[in-house]
């Protein structure tokens, strides 16, 4: 299941057939994400800025990134520990959107170390130039990437060696 069916199918909770399904879907996934980023509720606040860092761009106007913004803005700290604050994940999503509303067509000056990089090439902004390299003496796996917007060329090293994976992007 690539990242767009996921989307539709486990988010959105709709059909998918076919790729078309997922850019048919994106005003109903726009405003699911303002439901949930806007709910004041911890779970859905997260889940929504995870599942939105990694999509292309859904055209959020800037009223809708102002309402978001304003909604987050006081998010409490979790009381469950957790590996870290949940509330890195929503300043993410939320610096994408204004990333994304300052004029950006891809996410190249964006990525870093929590990014995973199949999830780009399957959003469709990144391509493979050679297959994927699996060092499994340095629990690592190497990606050599060409973001077909902007044609900057990357090198992505995923680690497995943590108790999550972490990327380290590099330009090539
Ligand atoms: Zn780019």
């Amino acid at each position: 299941m690539d990242y767009k069916e996921y989307v539709i199918v486990q988010y959105l909770k709709s059909d998918y057939k076919s790729e078309s399904d997922y850019y048919n879907s994106k005003i109903k996934l726009k405003a699911k994400l303002i439901e949930d980023l806007e709910s004041n509720e911890m779970w859905r606040v997260l889940g929504a800025s995870k599942i939105l860092v990694g999509l292309d761009n859904l055209n959020f106007t800037n009223k809708e990134l102002e309402s978001i913004k304003n909604k987050v803005a006081d998010l409490p700290k979790s009381e469950i520990p957790m590996m870290r604050d949940y509330r890195v994940d929503v300043g993410q999503a939320v610096s994408l959107l204004e990333y994304f509303s300052s004029g950006a067509k891809c996410k190249c000056n964006f990525y870093g170390s929590l990014f995973p990089p199949e999830r780009e090439i399957e959003i469709g902004y990144l391509i493979l130039n050679k297959p994927i390299f699996v060092n499994n003496s340095r629990y690592e796996t190497e990606y050599e990437l060409t973001c077909r917007i902007c044609k900057t060329k990357w090198k992505v090293v995923q680690s497995d060696g943590y108790h999550f994976p972490t990327y380290g992007w590099e330009k090539i």
